[in-house]
């Protein structure tokens, strides 16, 4: 059995671990301002006075149009492998 080290055992290691992911994955979502859901990839968002973000469900409540409207994208969005054709050498 491992020793716990700065008084951590390891099932506290990994909860505070899991804890962190948890805490960053929330923080760099969006949600929206009415209900609190996290909209789905694919789902369009629609931005009202001062950046409020609304998703489609809750869009109807607030009458009149938005700013501007986007698409929710795959966090992994530009980061996939892409073809490049190799210059001529
Ligand atoms: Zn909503």
């Amino acid at each position: 059995m491992l020793r716990p080290v700065f008084g951590l055992s390891e099932p506290d290691l990994e909860r505070e671990l899991l804890r962190k992911g948890v805490g960053a994955l929330a923080a760099g979502r969006a949600s929206c301002s009415d209900c609190g859901r996290t909209p789905l990839v694919g789902e369009r968002v629609h931005f009202f006075d001062h950046d409020v973000v609304v998703c489609e469900l809750c869009r109807a409540g607030h009458g009149g149009p938005p700013e501007r409207s986007e698409e929710v994208r795959h966090s992994e969005r530009g980061h996939t492998v892409r073809l490049r054709v190799r210059p001529a050498a």
